[in-house]
C-alpha cells in the first residue's frame, strides 16, 4: 500500500479513503470540496466530503 503525503491543512479520519494518507490521519490532497445532499443542512451528517473516493476500489 503507497504512504501518501500528509496535507496538515486538512485533518481527516476517513481510512477507507483512497485519498486519506493512511500513516496519520490527514488528507492527501492539495484541497477538498465539501458539500450536501440536504436542500437545507442543519448537522454534521449533512456534509459530505465530495472529493471522497473509495479506496476499496482504488487501492
Ligand atoms: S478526500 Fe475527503 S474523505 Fe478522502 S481523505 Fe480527503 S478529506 Fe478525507
Amino acid at each position: 500500500m503507497e504512504n501518501k503525503k500528509a496535507n496538515y491543512s486538512i485533518e481527516c479520519s476517513v481510512k477507507n479513503c483512497a485519498n486519506h494518507c493512511e500513516s496519520a490521519n490527514y488528507c492527501s490532497l492539495d484541497k477538498i470540496m465539501v458539500g450536501t445532499h440536504e436542500a437545507n443542512p442543519t448537522e454534521k451528517a449533512c456534509t459530505d466530503c465530495n472529493s471522497f473516493v473509495d479506496g476499496k476500489n482504488a487501492r
